[in-house]
């Protein structure tokens, strides 16, 4: 099975063959035949499945022919790094073709985003709030659109952006291809389908399954332990780059802040960066200046930095659906990929129902050589819980069956060792 199959435009191949890809993904394969026939399609697909090729490729082969220089396809995006890797992925695989592509969203300055819009980028990729701020200006011309994309449309419905959704379908004209992608689906997902979507197609591709190129395993610790154990676990294993999650903006900071102290490769994600901080701690994480990116959810979404070898929720999420995005940022295209969890006794509930989606049980670790009976210390208070309670980790126990353990496995050599940093490239 090869791209050849779906007899795209000879410049559409040239950008498929610039990325080596030689082969559709499942998505890919199901979506590109009714996407350039014109079809409505809704998609049930996870994240790291190749689904923004899978709608890119027929858009560019579709704006191949017609009228240049105006905005003819526009893809909304939950979040501005999202919005920012589909335009990256449109150029990249559009690099032959002339089409013009750009990312707009907010936290930026408008201006440059406006000139773009102006030069004629045929294709948008847009957050709802700032293209709405611009086609309420007259800045954004969405009369001539032609296919509207609704991206990761589960994770805007969760950001309240559905009745910015609803208000710029209503802007954009009635006759038009309309495709929804979505991980999960929602009832309010499922009315806006039925309102927007015609006579589509749906796929599914294991929605809500995580990735099965992913191996997961769970480390239970009390609170006060997850730094000191999360640094025992990058010296023991062997990785490429690391992502870490966190529950709260400030934990991300404080975690990320203790491991650059002890001299580890490290940089944050959180959302009250500034848009410049934030691209810096990405492109320092995607070339390899970084090995680990602690960061809350915000980059659970559209982070594509394809080695990432391993996950790891310093902080279990809240739900089954947060913990399918966070790892399916691992085990993309179909590389292998660890999702490694810290589990207080806490946070113990929200695993069976991890386990019941899986379908199977997750594996208990512990390091052999961590001390897991170190007390937190003095006025310490642990930490705060979702609902902001302090927890007393000192006086909770792990159940013998949460327990019950298999030694962590030793990564062959000793790659994420502190000090690393200045022997990597930069
Ligand atoms: P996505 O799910 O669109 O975020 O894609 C996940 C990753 O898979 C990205 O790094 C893509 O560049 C990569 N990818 C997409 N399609 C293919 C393909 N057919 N062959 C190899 N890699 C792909």
């Amino acid at each position: 099975m090869s791209f050849k199959q779906f007899n795209l435009h000879p410049q559409i191949e040239a950008g498929i063959q610039a990325l080596g890809y030689s082969t559709p993904t499942p998505i890919q394969f199901q979506s590109i035949p009714a996407i350039l026939q014109g079809r409505d399609v809704m998609g049930l697909a996870q994240t790291g499945t190749g689904k923004t090729a899978a709608f890119a490729l027929p858009i560019l082969h579709r704006l191949m022919n017609g009228q240049r220089r105006r905005a003819r396809a526009l893809i909304v995006a939950p979040t501005r790094e999202l919005a920012e890797q589909i335009h990256e992925s449109i150029d990249e695989l559009g690099c032959k073709t002339k089409l013009k592509s750009v990312a707009i969203y907010g936290g930026v300055n408008k201006n440059p985003q406006i000139q773009k819009l102006r030069g004629g980028a045929e294709i948008i990729v847009a957050c709802p709030g700032r293209l709405l701020d611009l086609a309420d200006q007259g800045a954004a011309d969405l009369s001539n659109i032609e296919i509207l994309v609704l991206d990761e449309a589960d994770r805007m419905f969760d950001m309240g952006f559905l009745p910015d959704i609803r208000r710029i379908t209503k802007r954009l004209p009635e006759k038009r291809q309309t495709l929804l992608f979505s991980a999960t689906m929602p009832a309010d997902i499922r009315n806006l389908a039925k309102d927007i979507l015609h006579d589509q197609l749906t796929l599914r591709v294991d929605d809500g399954l995580p990735v099965s190129t992913v191996s997961h395993a769970l480390y239970p610790v009390e609170q006060h332990l997850k730094t000191a154990l999360l640094m025992k676990l990058l010296q023991e294993t062997s990785t490429e780059s690391v992502l870490v999650f966190a529950r709260t903006k400030h934990r991300t900071t404080r975690v990320a802040m203790q491991m650059k102290t002890a001299g580890f490769p490290v940089t944050s994600l959180q959302g009250d960066l500034s848009q410049s901080k934030r691209q810096a701690a990405l492109s320092g994480f995607r070339d390899g200046k970084y090995r680990i990116l602690i960061a809350t959810d915000i980059a659970a979404r559209g982070i594509d930095v394809t080695c990432i070898s391993h996950v790891i929720n310093y902080d279990m999420p809240d739900t089954v659906e947060a913990y399918t995005h966070r790892i399916g940022r691992t085990g993309r295209a179909a590389k292998e990929g660890d999702a490694f969890s810290f589990v207080t006794p806490q946070e113990r509930d929200l695993v069976g129902n991890i386990e019941y989606v899986l379908g199977e049980r997750i594996e208990r670790r512990t390091l052999e050589d961590f001390d897991y009976t170190l007390p937190a210390p003095v006025g310490s208070t642990g930490s705060t819980s979702r609902a902001g309670r302090s927890l007393k980790p000192e006086r909770r126990e792990f159940p013998a069956r949460f327990l019950s353990s298999t030694p962590a496995k030793k990564g062959p050599s000793y790659h994420m060792s502190p000090r690393a940093s200045s022997r990597r490239k930069g």
